[in-house]
């Protein structure tokens, strides 16, 4: 009996059904026990499969994806985002402006939950099969300056050219030179037409030219991205600074 499950697990394994044969043993005794028709049997096995490799998948795509922190769209209180109407919030966690392949800009001072929209939509994203890359606008241009140069950065350019969605995070944080706008804009041309992007910013498009530097690369970039795009702007006090801890007791401040 026990050389026949053996075997029945490395049969298993050699078809790819590796995460099977880790519980046949419990499913046939469990079949056993509970008087399962073959049928059910099957269901079961072919069921606890395809499972396994979904959350594998899911699991994969969020390693892919490298956000910076996990946090959900369930964990964004919309109470807290005058600027967004709960219906506006249901509807972009929808998705289908990234189905339509439209472009979301996040724009709003520091601390009003872009960074945590921006990654909860990614979150649902990848929860409905959708490949998305993260990154920072700083680490992205230092990311395209060593494509050349090293295989980390080859590979995450790879992933990000073969996402659905790439969230670029905090733009133009810094000035960029010829040589980065040109790089910025070649990845943006690429990207253009066969994925979404999330930008997020505490600039609006109207200065990002003196950023960019170049006014012609500044033109073409912002074409193509605001060309179709819903553009968001986020406002209110700093939820950092609203729900900051403090190391007084409240009563001490008040005296
Ligand atoms: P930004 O990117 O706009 O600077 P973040 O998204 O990083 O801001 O938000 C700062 C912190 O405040 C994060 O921990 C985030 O989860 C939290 N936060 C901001 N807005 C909300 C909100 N509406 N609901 C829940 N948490 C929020
Ligand atoms: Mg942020």
């Amino acid at each position: 009996m026990h050389n026949n499950i053996v075997s029945i697990q490395q049969q298993l394994k050699s078809l790819n059904f590796a995460e099977t044969a880790k519980i046949v043993p419990d499913l046939i005794q469990k079949a056993e026990l509970d008087d399962w028709t073959y049928h059910q049997f099957l269901r079961e096995l072919l069921g606890y499969e395809q499972k396994r490799r979904e959350e594998k998948q899911v699991e994969k795509r969020l390693k892919w994806a490298a956000f910076p922190f996990h946090k959900t769209l369930n964990e964004f209180d919309i109470e807290e985002q005058q600027s967004l109407s709960r219906r506006q919030f249901k509807q972009l966690g929808e998705l289908s402006w990234l189905d339509q392949m439209f472009n979301l800009i996040l724009l709003g001072p520091p601390g009003v939950g872009k960074t945590h929209l921006a990654v909860g939509l990614g979150l649902e994203a990848i929860y409905k099969g959708y490949k998305v890359s993260f990154i920072s606008m700083g680490e992205l241009v230092h990311t395209l300056k060593t494509e050349e140069i090293t295989r980390k950065s080859q590979n995450r350019l790879k992933r990000i050219r073969g996402s659905n969605l790439i969230i670029i995070d905090d733009l133009m944080f810094m000035a960029m030179d010829q040589r980065e706008a040109n790089l910025f804009f070649h990845l943006i041309n690429d990207l253009y037409n066969n994925a979404s992007i999330i930008l997020t910013s505490n600039k609006g498009p109207s200065d990002w030219g003196e950023l960019i530097g170049d006014p012609a690369i500044t033109t073409a970039i912002l074409d193509r991205i605001v060309h179709r795009s819903e553009i968001l702007y986020l406002n209110g006090d700093s939820y950092r600074m609203k729900h900051r801890s403090s190391i007084f007791e409240e009563e001490t401040v008040q005296n």
